[in-house]
């Protein structure tokens, strides 16, 4: 072994000794209600296809027709050999599904949030974001190289303390005044809980600041037009930044923001993350496309409705098992179990009865903090919710 094997090794023992290692488990079938891993199939309650639509007909012929039309790599950059129809078709429709005035498509969520929050914020500025917020969101923040400010997650006072500092901060620059940026969630990834939107709007007017919203977990799922949580609580108007990602709910791939023409003009002209690397493949954005058209027709509410009667019959049953779980209706259900070690031994002796639920730990949340993070989708049946229940309090019970 080289030197740097011999450290490596080293690096990953204490990883594991922790119970912390992650391991690649490899899928030979498609990602839905039922996966296949070596051999054997297993019921899947961890993926965030919420409504099903990654195996849709519709996006795979989206896909289909885009690859003979367009073939499949995507060239350069889109600044550099020109700008495929389909990122354009995406955008417009995205600008029409959000209610803004223009869109822009990233290879992915992570790209998305890297470029944006780069783009509109830098070292005169402060970010301040929510205790919670995905790690691509905190990987901008601290790329930006403002002043970084994190509130107690869903703290409204801490948020304005947070407010206050910013604003009483002297100024001295050439710029004519410093942003304030407010970066959160709709719906938190690893908790399924939620964000009160109209509070932090109302906050973000008081104190001139931005506001940035990630609706991951939410576009397709609320909202009168499945638009996302901004929908619900009839803040969008209010959102400068609205991020999401076109691989959750929306069964495809890529990131988008949408917002101001003024917002998407300046991101094609500064976010690295777009500039500076090849556009996604046609194939993904035809098929995000059509994903949105799904979710906007009447079968995404029937969707919806569907995957809903999936979380309620679910997070019953949890409840009756002995589970906690938040108030709210979200297609997440954190099953917290606190140590890593318990976290793991579950979700293996959950695997040695078929069913697939990843035991989700630090870095992704606090140590201490170790979770099952089960999630529901349209594609599953009450008879799935029955065998995961069960399968559950076996695995808690180890019997
Ligand atoms: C998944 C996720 C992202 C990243 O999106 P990708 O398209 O997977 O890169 C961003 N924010 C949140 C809250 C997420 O859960």
């Amino acid at each position: 072994m080289s030197g740097l094997d011999v450290e490596l090794r080293r690096e990953l023992a204490a990883i594991q000794k922790d119970a912390l290692l992650r391991e690649l488990h490899r899928v030979d079938s498609s990602q839905s209600r039922c996966i296949e891993i070596d051999g054997r199939p297993f019921l899947n309650f961890s993926s965030n296809d919420y409504l099903g639509l990654s195996n849709h007909p519709a996006l795979k012929e989206a896909a289909t027709r885009a690859v003979a039309k367009f073939g499949v790599g995507a060239g350069s950059s889109r600044l550099v050999c020109g700008s495929l129809a389909p990122h354009h078709e995406l955008e417009e429709m995205l600008a029409v599904f959000k209610g803004t005035e223009a869109a822009i498509s990233f290879p992915t969520g992570y790209a998305a949030a890297l470029g944006a929050i780069t783009s509109v914020a830098g070292k005169d500025d402060v970010v301040i974001l929510d205790k919670l917020v995905h790690a691509c969101i905190v990987d901008a923040a601290r790329l930006s190289g403002a002043k970084l400010r994190v509130f107690i997650h869903n703290d409204l006072s801490d948020l304005e303390r947070k407010l206050e500092w910013a604003r009483d901060l002297p100024f001295v620059s050439s710029k004519s005044r410093r942003r304030i940026l407010i970066l959160t969630e709709s719906i938190f990834s690893m908790d399924g809980d939620l964000a009160a939107l109209r509070d932090i709007a109302d906050l973000k007017d008081k104190y001139g600041a931005w506001l940035m919203v990630d609706e991951a977990h939410a576009t397709g799922l609320f909202g009168e037009n499945r638009r996302g949580l901004a929908e619900e609580f009839g803040v969008a108007d209010r959102i400068e930044i609205q991020m999401g990602t076109l691989s959750k709910a929306c069964g495809a791939a890529g990131g988008y923001i949408c917002g101001s023409r003024s917002l998407i003009d300046l991101l094609v002209n500064r976010a690295r993350s777009f500039i500076f690397s090849t556009a996604p493949v046609p194939a993904a954005v035809a098929a995000a496309r059509a994903g949105i058209g799904v979710i906007q027709s009447a079968e995404g509410e029937i969707l919806r409705q569907r995957l809903w009667a999936i979380v309620d019959l679910l997070k019953s049953e949890l409840i009756k098992a002995g589970w906690a779980l938040p108030p709210i209706r979200s297609a997440i259900l954190p099953l917290l179990v606190g140590k890593e070690t318990e976290a793991v031994s579950i979700a293996t002796a959950l695997r040695a009865r078929g069913v697939f639920v990843p035991a989700i730990r630090y870095p992704t949340v606090a140590r201490g903090k170790a979770r099952l993070r089960l999630t529901a989708s349209a594609a599953h049946t009450a008879a799935d919710v029955t065998e995961i229940v069960n399968a559950l309090t076996a695995a808690k019970t180890g019997n």
